[in-house]
Formats: structure tokens, sequence, C-alpha cells
């Protein structure tokens, strides 16, 4: 008993339904229970979600600030900071603005204007996780189903690359394997559970069948799938590492089931042969479809990740790295991705939002931005603000502010707002609506200097 933990009892008001803010099942089922304005304990969440709730005052980022001559961050007002980033904004020949996975799309809307307005790259999380995916999906098409769907109707489950319930805590158990459905009523006892991956992971333990295939062996066995699929005999005893006979019984219990969900992680994205992994797993669901109803997902990770990629395809028809440099939007793989942007060095300002690329972007990328002005707005202290040049303390979306996110399946859900934000703080949405107006301010001057020096000229 010695890790048992009292229940929380001493509380003001327990807010219901509220939605995690963390990875892409956005679990929209959760109490909060709040005491002096905080959070003091989650129910229904998993250990990720409640934490990430909880604990956000630590390392909090509290007040804007701005790095002074002597490279301290320095505390100012709101004014002084918001104004010296709209000056950087719009003295910026080739800016950049990245992240926007962890916050509201109502943010992302006046982002996209301010990015419209100085001919900015706007990117997401998708550049370094599931752009690949989204590539495939551009190539082959995407059979894709709800979260609902998959748990009222599928009665085989397929995780491939994915540890979900490492990275997805909650996603077993609230929509793939363990929830009964409408036409599963005996939940986890109505349906197969199928893990693909070289690891014998968390997930592959609480399957009915785990296929070790070798590490990159991905594209070839899903084609040896295929051609059994399609009538032909393998010729080769093993097929990255599974004897061919596994591939015959895997092959015909997925042809036989009434309803497949397959979801892939980043297992599947990033090994050898990327979006080619995804363009043939894709082509395998239709295959499938021939016999029977097969559908697959991506397990997005940032609770809001997909929602930039669906926010930008609806508005731009671009899902990532959309470049308006030239006066409207472009997207070309390799070319306007915020990686190869910094690697070359041709961003001159990047602004980063509920992100933070200081952790996860490559050495020489982030040299360069070592070496540029940074923006940031975050609610978090991180590697980023080691190298930020201006901090804008944002809010935290779905406990101290509400915004839409898009679930992994495409569903949006209004996340509501809990408790208040610390004083000094602002909304996100609020930050870059302030950045926009002040950069128009801006332009419109300069336009009208410029305007006045002309007409002095002649
Ligand atoms: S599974 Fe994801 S969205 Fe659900 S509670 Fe856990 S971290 Fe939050």
């Amino acid at each position: 008993m010695a890790n048992y933990e009292e229940p929380i009892t001493d509380y003001d008001e327990i807010v219901e339904n509220c939605t995690c803010a963390f990875c892409g099942c956005n679990c929209d089922d959760l109490d909060y229970l709040v005491k002096d304005g905080h959070v003091v304990a989650v129910r229904h969440a998993c250990r990720l979600g409640a934490s990430k709730i909880m604990e956000d005052m630590d390392q909090r980022l509290l007040v804007p600030m701005i790095r002074n001559e002597e490279g301290e961050l320095e505390e100012v007002d709101w004014d002084a900071a918001l104004d010296k980033a709209a000056e950087l904004i719009a003295g910026a020949v080739r800016p950049v603005f990245y992240g926007w996975s962890e916050t509201s799309i109502e943010t992302m809307h006046h982002g996209l204007e301010l990015g419209e307005l100085v001919g900015a790259v706007l990117d997401n999380q998708a550049t370094i996780c599931h752009g690949p995916s989204i590539q495939a999906v551009q190539n082959v098409g995407y059979p894709i189903f709800t979260l609902g769907e998959g748990k009222n109707r599928a009665d085989m489950v397929v995780y491939t690359g994915s540890n979900a319930m490492n990275s997805h805590p909650r996603h077993m158990a609230r929509y793939s394997t363990f929830p009964r459905g409408y036409f599963r009523p005996r939940g986890r006892y109505d349906r197969t559970v199928v893990t693909m991956d070289p690891k014998y992971s968390d997930t592959a333990k609480m399957s009915d069948v785990w296929i070790g295939f070798e590490q990159n062996g991905d594209y070839e066995f899903y084609n040896a799938i295929r051609a059994v699929l399609k009538g032909k005999k393998l010729k080769k005893d093993v097929i990255s590492g599974i004897p061919k006979e596994d591939i015959y019984e895997l092959t015909e219990k997925m042809k036989n089931a009434q309803f497949g969900t397959l979801y892939f992680g980043l297992g599947l994205t990033h090994t050898l042969s990327k979006q080619r992994n995804i363009d043939i797993a894709i082509q395998m669901i239709a295959d499938l479809n021939k016999y029977s109803k097969w559908v697959l997902m991506p397990m997005r990770g940032h609770f809001n990740v997909n929602g930039f990629n669906i926010f930008m395809s609806y508005e731009t028809g671009f899902p990532y790295g959309v470049d308006f440099s030239r006066g409207y939007q472009r997207y070309m793989n390799g070319e306007t991705n915020t990686i190869d942007l910094l690697t070359r060095k041709e961003c001159d300002v990047f602004m980063v939002i509920a992100a933070d690329p200081g952790a996860h972007y490559p050495g020489g990328a982030v040299k360069h931005l070592a070496e540029i002005p940074v923006i940031q707005i975050d609610i978090h202290w991180g590697p980023s603000t080691e190298i930020a040049d201006v901090v804008l303390p944002g809010s935290f979306i779905g406990v101290e502010a509400a915004g839409t996110s898009y679930r992994m399946d495409g569903v949006p859900i209004y996340m509501k707002k809990a408790i208040d934000k610390p004083e000094t703080c602002r909304d996100d949405e609020w930050i870059v609506k302030e950045l926009l107006e002040r950069v128009k301010k801006i332009k419109a001057e300069q336009g009208t200097s410029q305007s006045e020096e002309g007409a002095l000229a002649k």
C-alpha cells in the first residue's frame, strides 16, 4: 500500500466534461477538481494528461520578457514586448511562424492573417512527425473513419508502428479495444487485436497477436500481404523476418473481419521507406476493401496537430509548410518546411508558438535559430526560451482558455475554460491578434512615409 495516494477531497468545485490538451485522443470526459483557482486533481485522465494539467505551474512563463544587450532575458510590460515582436515581424524578409499544434484554431486564424500580411511561412510539427503520412494521403487517398465508428463496429483492431499504451494511454480503453460498442456489446471479447511492430511493446502485450517484423521491414511486409490479397503465392519462405505461413494466416484473418481498423504511428511513418510505407499501408486497406470493410488512421500526437493541418488545408489548400512569400500560398516539401529554411539559413525572424524546436530540431537548424531573432509564445520555459529574444507568456488551452481543436480522426472538439489564467499572462488568441494589429499599423506607417518620399521626389 506504500504507493497508494489518498483521493483529493478538499476542493471548491468540480468542472465537468473538460477536454485534455495533451495527445490526439482529445479525451473530453475529464473532470477538474478546482481549489483556490487551481486544478488540484483530474478525474478520468491518464497519467500523461493529468500530469500536464496539474503540474502546469512547473517552469511556467509568467511575464513578458525581452533579451537585453547583456544577453539576459529581462521582464518588460506587455506593450514593450508586443511592440518589439511586431517590429521584428514587420521588418523581416523571410519570417517563419512555427508550431501551432498546442493552441486553438481561433489563434491559428489570426496567425494565418498575419502570415499572409508579411509573406511568412506557416508550418507545424507535422513537418517532423506525420508529414510523410500527409504526403501519402495526397498520393493515394485517405480511407479514414471516426473513433466512434471504430468503437461501435470494429471486430479487428491493428496497431502498427505505434505503442498506444504509452503514447496515447486511453486510446485502447476509450476508443479501440476495450469499450463496448453498439455492434460489439462484449467490448474486448468481441475484438481481435493485433500489433505489428519490431518491438514487443506494452501494446503488443495487450494484443491477441504480435507480428514482430524486422526493423525497416514494413514496406516488404505490407507488400507481401497485398500480394496474398491479390491471389499470388509468396516465393520467399520468410519475409521481413516473418514465416510466409504466418502471413497467409494473418491475411485470412484480415479478409474475414467485418470491420477492421488499422492505427499507425511514427514507427511506420519514419522507418526506411517513410511516406512509401504509408502509401503501401493505404493501398493494403484499399485491397482489403475488396473482401471486407477496412479503414486506417494516423495516431496524431499533439492535441491540435491535426487541427493545424485541417485548418490550413481548408484555408489555403495545403496542410503545412505553407509559404506566402510570393503573395500567394505555395507548398513544396524540402523547400518550404521549417528545418530546410533554417538549415539553408534563409529564415531571418522566427516566431514559435506552443512548440519547442529548441528541444527537437537538428543541430544545424538550432544553430541558425540562435543567430536570428526568435519570438516565443508559450506557457512553459523550455530550450526555445534560452534562444528567444522576445517571450510572450500565453495561456493553457482547455484549462485557462477556451478554444477549438481537431481530434486525430478530424472531429472538432470545443475545449472549455475551467480556471482563470495567471493575471500577467494573456490568451494566445489575444497575443497573435494584437501582433497582427501592431504589424498592420507599422506597415501602414511605412506605406505613408514611402508615398510621402515619392511625392517629394516628384
Ligand atoms: S489519452 Fe491523451 S487525451 Fe486522453 S487523457 Fe491521456 S493524454 Fe489526455
